[in-house]
């Protein structure tokens, strides 16, 4: 009997970083728990993997084959490689074993393979899939907006010639709130004859080759940009199947001292404030953020990170800071604060921090699993975006779904203390505040919504899980 439920596999198959492991993962539980699929899912990393992301592998349930791909040789990676070609390399390099993998799951004759699922990253696999005669798909770990902004790009950029930031007029994608140029996701900042901006350009014209688009989002929190996507009929069928987020903190964590501390708070009153697994601040920016959280007189809960004054995105890889982030901080200042906040080195048990009742706001990055997370525990947001398409989550979050408050920079670039004391006061005590937390009531609702057995989400998962299994 059991065999025959497992009468099909699936493959999946995530990109370094742990943001897109994270959602690939939850795809894989749910597939092998509900619907009862032989689940292979191939990781890859850039180089040794993180504690975090090792736990996390761990807890995946034993009923899914995990594959971890040995990272590329240090001596093949040149120093500075930024964050985009260091992906793509190792991608490359280890598409010789995904063939592997994927001819020998093909040809078995246990459960034969219903499709090949593909992070946004990995399309290269598109050709491979079609080779061993299995559909390709993907499952895109961002919001529609964003995929839409990638299935335009090819139009886009033959139709402006300026560099995206200085452009006038906002872009206006279908189902779409306006869309600056600025706001664009940072690749597309480098030149266009530069070799990262040329890269996506590459990634994002394969889209159109799956089969079907996954996407880590929910009809309810997109309906505009769900309904446009799926009437064009040049775009491949889309499946809004989010918020596909873990139930728990992976990782070594600080969590136990944490959720004590947050049990001693009062209901609501804390700010968590993380720039997420990678996310680092320049020296400058950390300094003004320790002084504008002491000036805002709220309670905080904040994971710090040492800083970086050349990359954003400085821990992407490794989770930890090398040296000790508490050592950046203005001087007196954990001392000054420790009546009513909490100051945690490099990683701390997110989910269960957004779900405690004491916390009532979430400084955040704006990467797509926080934001979804957020979303789910209805917890209103501050949006200080960092790096890659966390721009462009802002713009969905601030000024279309209404749950976050957006902080100037001034013209160097620098948001001040006195901005950042002003947007906390502005989310944790305000009046805009307070719609802020009465609309991410309802997305909170509708994200649980989406995921209950008769919801949008499970419908759509139930609908691309049919098609697989009466793929012949
Ligand atoms: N995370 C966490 N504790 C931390 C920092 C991050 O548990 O201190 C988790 C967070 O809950 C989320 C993931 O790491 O699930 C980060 O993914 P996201 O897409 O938000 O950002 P990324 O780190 O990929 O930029």
């Amino acid at each position: 009997m059991e065999e025959d439920r497992r009468s099909h596999a699936i493959a999946l198959l995530s990109s370094p970083g742990l943001g897109h492991l994270i959602p690939l993962a939850e795809l894989a539980r749910r597939l092998a728990q509900d619907h009862h699929f032989t689940v292979t899912l191939i990781t890859q990393s850039v180089g040794p993997i993180s504690d975090v992301e090792q736990n996390l592998i761990d807890s995946i349930p034993k009923d899914i084959n995990v594959v971890p791909l040995s990272p590329p040789s240090p001596s093949s990676i040149s120093d500075g490689l930024e964050l985009g070609p260091l992906i793509f390399l190792t991608i490359n390099h280890n598409i010789p074993r995904v063939r592997a993998i994927l001819q020998s799951l093909a040809t078995s004759s246990v459960s034969p393979l219903a499709a090949v699922v593909v992070d946004l990253f990995c399309v290269g696999a598109f050709s491979i899939a079609e080779e061993i005669g299995v559909p390709p798909y993907m499952l895109y770990t961002s919001p529609c907006m964003m995929l839409s902004f990638c299935l335009y790009l090819p139009t886009i950029d033959a139709m402006y010639q300026a560099e995206y930031k200085d452009l006038t007029e906002p872009l206006c994608l279908p189902g779409c709130v306006p869309l600056h140029g600025r706001d664009f996701p940072d690749p597309l900042h480098h030149g266009r004859d530069s070799e990262p901006y040329k890269g996506i350009l590459w990634l994002v014209s394969q889209f159109p080759r799956a089969k079907g688009i996954l996407v880590n989002t929910f009809q309810e929190l997109e309906p505009g940009v769900i309904k446009a996507l799926k009437d064009d009929a040049t775009v491949p069928a889309i499946y809004p199947v989010g918020p596909l987020i873990r139930s728990c903190t992976p990782g070594p964590t600080n969590g136990g001292d944490c959720l004590a501390w947050l049990d001693k708070q009062n209901r609501g009153s804390v700010l968590f404030v993380s720039f997420g697994s990678g996310g680092t601040l320049s020296g400058k920016q950390l300094n003004e953020v320790a002084w504008g959280l002491e000036m805002s007189g709220h309670p905080f809960l904040w994971v710090v990170k040492s800083p970086n004054d050349h990359d954003a995105a400085g821990t992407f890889f490794t989770v930890q800071s090398k040296t000790d982030p508490l050592a950046f901080l203005p001087q007196g200042f954990l001392e000054r604060t420790k009546d009513s906040a909490l100051t945690v080195p490099s990683w701390a048990p997110q989910i269960e921090i957004l779900s405690h009742e004491s916390t009532g706001g979430f400084l955040t990055h704006c990467g797509w699993n926080s934001a979804l997370e957020s979303m789910v525990n209805g917890v209103p947001l501050i949006v200080w975006p960092l790096y890659a398409e966390q721009r462009t989550n802002t713009v969905l979050l601030a000024d279309d779904v209404k749950v976050a408050l957006r902080p100037r920079a001034d013209e160097n670039g620098l948001v001040t203390k006195e901005e950042v004391s002003r947007v906390i006061k502005c989310l944790m005590e305000g009046v805009e505040g307070k719609r802020l937390r009465a609309k991410m009531a309802t997305v909170s609702n509708q994200s649980s919504h989406a995921t209950s057995t008769t919801g949008s989400s499970s419908e759509s998962l139930c609908e691309i899980v049919l098609e697989w299994k009466n793929n012949k």
